[in-house]
């Protein structure tokens, strides 16, 4: 077996500059692109008809870029933390945080909305450092139960806050348009720590602040 790839881009800060793109050169990626040419070949296409030609490169391009997140560590984003706060000790909620992450088990999309909350116990990390904890763990490859837990774990790992609720809701592609076919099925997972596991009225605020009308919807 060969030598397991690093994606050569380890940028962690939230605003990095764009990703690079994967080098050609490197024998792990030039493997890569040799296992997607033999693909083409496994599902009856012609790998060598013109259409197809670059595909191979720009599969590799794309799971890059699909998987960066094992590149990206969570203690990145979540060790420079806020403590001037005039003793905010509520809920602090990012909702609606985009998820595109890929079945483990067969390798296609599931795509949804991360809602992520924590109490502070004084202090507090940039809202964008939520959505990039999302982005961390879905870039890989999922089960969306992992990636519930993950996110959750991370906070209240690195946080230490007085409670944590994560909740993720997705549609997977291997259960749309192949298996049982369920296109319209939405699978919804919740990971809770602290007053959100312990208080059954702050359980309650989140989950109704989670289903407040937004102003675009
Ligand atoms: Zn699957």
């Amino acid at each position: 077996m060969s030598e397991r790839y690093h994606a050569p881009t380890v940028t962690t800060a939230y605003d990095r500059p764009p990703m690079q793109d994967p080098d050609l050169n490197d024998p792990r990626v030039k493997e890569a692109m040799a296992h997607v040419k033999s693909l083409l070949g496994f599902i009856g296409d012609d790998p060598e008809r013109e259409g197809l030609l670059e595909t191979p490169k720009r599969v590799v391009k794309a799971m890059h870029e699909h998987f960066q997140g094992y590149s990206m560590r969570p203690e990145d984003v979540l060790s420079k933390t806020f403590t001037e706060i005039e003793g905010y000790d509520q809920m602090v909620l990012l909702s609606d945080i985009d998820v595109h992450s890929h079945c483990e088990h067969h390798m296609v999309p599931f795509i949804g909305k991360a809602h992520v909350a924590y109490i502070p116990d004084g202090k507090v990390v940039g809202l964008s450092k939520l959505a990039k904890l999302v982005e961390i763990y879905s870039k890989r490859l999922q089960v969306q139960e992992k990636l519930t837990a993950q996110i959750a774990n991370a906070l209240e790992e690195h946080l230490k806050p007085r409670g944590v609720a994560v909740v993720v809701q997705a549609r997977h592609f291997c259960m749309c348009y192949r298996g049982v076919h369920q296109p319209s099925a939405w699978t919804t997972t919740s990971k809770l720590f602290g007053e959100f596991l312990e208080s059954a009225a702050t359980r309650a605020e989140f989950l109704k602040l989670i289903e407040l009308p937004r102003p675009d919807r």
